[in-house]
């Protein structure tokens, strides 16, 4: 009988979410919200059937944990996924105050634990990604409004 309270035992749960992720064309992650051994909720990646990049396995699984315990606290918490969290997910997990996360697989650029620099300039991103966009702040410093040294 396997032993309800090991990350092995959640991770290979997971396991078989990515499969069945991948059996449906999607990318092979799956994640749970697991609180004091009890599964709150499981999610498979979804971005394919869902028709956005926001149906990551994590924040599904996040978004189901959070309308099972009726409020956003996921303190006592943890996330176990087949893959690190990338930055989008971990931000979530960070905004739910998660307490652990668990994972298998890393995530070479985007991971929430080992990406580095700002996520929306940086060149360290998957090759196959556009190159980042230019990005303003409004107003820069030539469109500010005239400071009082300007109207002397
Ligand atoms: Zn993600």
């Amino acid at each position: 009988m396997p032993d309800l309270s090991t990350d092995a035992f959640f991770l290979a749960q997971c396991q078989q979410l990515g499969a069945q992720a991948a059996e449906q064309g999607e990318s092979p992650v799956g994640a749970m919200v697991v609180r004091a051994g009890r599964v709150l909720a499981a999610a498979t990646e979804a971005t394919q059937s869902m028709h956005t990049i926001t149906a990551h396995a994590e924040l599904l699984a996040l978004q189901a944990a959070r309308e099972v315990l009726g409020h956003p606290n996921l303190s006592d918490c943890t996330l176990y996924s087949t893959h690190e969290p990338c930055v989008m997910c971990a931000y979530a997990i960070r905004y739910h105050g998660i307490g652990r996360v668990v994972y298998e697989q890393g995530s070479p650029y985007l991971g929430g634990a080992s990406a580095s620099g700002p996520i929306l300039t940086t060149t360290q991103v998957p090759p196959h990604w556009a190159p980042p966009p230019t990005v303003k702040q409004w107003p820069s410093a030539d469109e500010a409004a005239p400071t009082s040294a300007g109207q002397a």
